[in-house]
C-alpha cells in the first residue's frame, strides 16, 4: 500500500489531502469540480470532475 506525499511539505498519508467544492470560486462556471489539496500547506493535488449522476428522463 503507497501512501500518498505531499511534494511541497512531505505530509504523508491519504489524511492530509482535503477535497473541497470549488462551486465558491465566483469565476468558475461549472461547479460541478472538487479541489484536491494538502490540508498542511495548501498544496494542490489536482481538480477533480464530480461524478454527476443525471438520469435522462425516459421518453414513453
Ligand atoms: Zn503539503
Amino acid at each position: 500500500m503507497v501512501e500518498p506525499k505531499c511534494p511541497e511539505c512531505g505530509a504523508v498519508g491519504i489524511e492530509h489531502i482535503v477535497a473541497q467544492d470549488s462551486k465558491e470560486q465566483s469565476d468558475t462556471k461549472d461547479p460541478h469540480f472538487n479541489v484536491a489539496y494538502c490540508n498542511k500547506c495548501g498544496h494542490i493535488y489536482g481538480v477533480f470532475a464530480k461524478v454527476v449522476n443525471r438520469q435522462t428522463s425516459p421518453i414513453w
